[in-house]
């Protein structure tokens, strides 16, 4: 159905009908475009076949806590865990993943997180919607991981915002973008070692003491876009639930491969 009829069916408020027109007439200017090529696709938001088959979905064998994939099944052994979750459990409860942070998954989430590439938040919401579906129908509240402020001041927008803003709409579980807080810049974790990375978020995260009432006994998503080793959304769950919250799951577009399950 064209968007701005289904706009007008779904009765949504003005701001959502205009957007929905905007999209209609961007549309016929522009023909949807596949999200990381310039191949022309008959709807906006597909992949082109050939990005399609160079995309790595991401599929079981997973860890059953961190969802970091898995070579075969038997890495995990007889609990699914991989090595980082059998040394020490993390604060969250599960994490999951749409894509493996691959050059594919690259050419999307880059220029969405620093070339203004916004548009694509919706493309890759709704493929963390389909990774993450298990994890959306228990969850009471979307946060996403917060930036700096000086970070924010100069990207603009924070890009696990606009996620979890799009995984809203389509969810209808209600966002609380600004929960937590960055309490000092961190440095990029590059390629830290997991016990470095786990020093430098260590006491990063802190929820807002305005939201904490929000958080209280609520089963949190944490919405991110990459997970490398997990100490980011580990530094958060921690926060989340020291505020009360009743449990914290992860859900972000990419999940960086683990060297050891290689
Ligand atoms: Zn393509
Ligand atoms: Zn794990």
């Amino acid at each position: 159905m064209p968007a701005l009829a289904e706009a007008i069916l779904r009765r949504l408020p003005a701001s959502g009908i205009i957007a929905a027109a905007g999209r209609v007439a961007l549309d016929l200017l522009v023909p949807p475009h596949c999200p990381t090529c310039d191949q022309e696709v008959s709807v906006q938001g597909l992949f082109c076949a050939a990005c399609f088959a160079r995309t790595g979905f991401v599929t079981d064998p997973v860890c059953t806590v961190c969802g970091v994939m898995f070579a075969h099944a038997a890495q995990g052994g007889t609990e699914r865990l991989c090595p980082g979750c059998r040394a020490a459990l993390p604060a969250f409860s599960r994490a999951r993943a749409a894509f493996r942070y691959d050059a594919q998954a690259r050419r999307m989430i880059l220029p969405f997180k620093h070339a203004d590439r916004t548009e694509l938040a919706g493309v890759l919401a709704r493929h963390m919607a389909r990774a993450g579906a298990a994890l959306l129908a228990q969850a009471d509240l979307l946060v996403p991981v917060p930036l700096h402020r000086k970070r924010l001041f100069q990207r603009r927008y924070n890009q696990a915002a606009l996620l979890a803003r799009a995984l809203s709409r389509s969810s209808k579980v209600p966002v609380l973008p600004d929960a937590l807080a960055r309490q000092r810049a961190t440095p990029p974790l590059g390629a830290r070692s997991a016990a470095e990375r786990a020093a430098t978020v260590d006491g990063a995260f802190a929820v807002r003491r305005a939201r904490a009432a929000r958080l209280a006994g609520r089963r949190v998503l944490l919405i991110d876009d990459v997970m490398t080793s997990g100490a980011t959304a580990n530094a958060c769950a921690l926060a989340l639930l020291d505020a009360g919250a009743a449990d914290v799951t992860v859900l972000v577009t990419a999940r960086v491969a683990d060297p050891r399950l290689a």
